[in-house]
């Protein structure tokens, strides 16, 4: 398996694109946007920059990885000689749903389909396409060349060749695979995503504040980031939708949203990429300094 397709330049498409182009996959990165393709491998080359820095790269690794990837705005040309595509285009059913129909479509009959969706089921993805059996969840965590988890989510229909076949591919990435089955937030939001509702809450309680919270969970129970920090990083929109997905599909209130996180959603704090969450990101990327409705 040499040609790996990988849909959607942003976040997660241009560090699934690195990742596979450093362990000598030819990729074809496609996004419907020149200007996140253009971004995409400028992201690319600055984290490389990054690794050759640090000695974990060579310089002649660089270049080969750069020289592995190349960019299409045009997916039927983009997949045409794919093994296995990668989709990591923004998280809508919509979207997703038609895309999968495009691919199945346009890919070579054997072509693996993995999706990288946070959220949506594995099995209403490979419904709308004709080969349900080879189509899987393949979830990598952010930053993709340094995180070394992928869990890999079976549908109700994917096979066990398409689920060897996947695992072997994340092996050969030197990232370790989890097997999970296709229920809402699979493993990983499943876990996380009422951590970060649970923290919400306290904050919205008035139990304690942003900075006393997240150092509670940094040097209470030693995790790198505190949860209020955590939801910033991945975008409180996204998590939100996570919540709403498994909300919808377990029917268990302990998954609604904290009204909180809905308000400044719709405020349009959405954390670092809209430069205020819950800290202020306006000086520095770092969560230095608490939000001003917060402080
Ligand atoms: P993003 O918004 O950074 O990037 C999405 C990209 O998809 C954009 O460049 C957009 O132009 C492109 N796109 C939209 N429609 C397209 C189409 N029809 N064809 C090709 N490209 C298209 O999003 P992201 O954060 O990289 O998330 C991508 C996927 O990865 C989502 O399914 C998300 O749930 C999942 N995910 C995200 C994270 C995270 O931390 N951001 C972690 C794990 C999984």
């Amino acid at each position: 398996m040499k040609n790996v397709a990988v849909i959607g330049a942003g976040t997660m498409g241009n560090g699934i694109a690195h990742t596979f182009a450093q362990f000598d996959y030819r990729v074809q990165l496609i996004d419907v946007s020149q200007t996140a393709l253009d971004r995409g491998i400028a992201t690319i080359t600055k984290n490389l920059d990054r690794m050759v820095a640090k000695g974990t790269i060579s310089e002649v690794e660089k270049k080969a990885t750069l020289s592995n990837i190349t960019t299409y705005t045009n997916l039927e040309e983009g997949v045409e000689y794919a093994s296995l595509v990668v989709e990591a285009a923004t998280e809508n059913l919509d979207l997703k749903l038609k895309i999968f129909k495009d691919l199945d479509k346009f890919c070579p009959d054997d072509t693996i389909l993995a999706s990288n969706t946070s959220s949506i089921s594995i099995t209403q993805i490979g419904a709308v396409t004709s080969r349900p059996e080879m189509v899987i969840g393949m979830h990598f965590m952010n930053p993709v060349p340094i995180m070394k988890l992928v869990e890999i989510i079976k549908g109700y229909n994917t096979s066990d060749v398409t689920y060897q076949t996947v695992r072997a591919i994340s092996l050969k990435l030197n990232k370790v695979p989890v097997e999970v089955n296709d229920y809402p937030g699979f493993v990983a939001n499943r876990i996380l995503m009422p951590m970060i509702n649970e923290a919400i809450e306290t904050l919205y309680n008035n139990v304690a504040g942003v900075a006393e919270i997240d150092t509670v969970m940094k040097l209470g129970m030693a995790h790198p980031m505190g949860p209020l920090q955590l939801a910033d990083f991945i975008g409180l929109d996204v998590c939100l939708s996570i919540l709403k997905v498994m909300y919808d599909g377990f029917k268990n209130p302990k998954y609604a949203p904290c009204p909180l996180l809905v308000n400044m959603v719709m405020a349009g704090k959405l954390g670092i990429k809209s430069g205020e969450g819950f800290y202020d990101y306006s000086e520095s990327k770092k969560a230095e300094k608490v939000a001003h409705m917060f402080s």
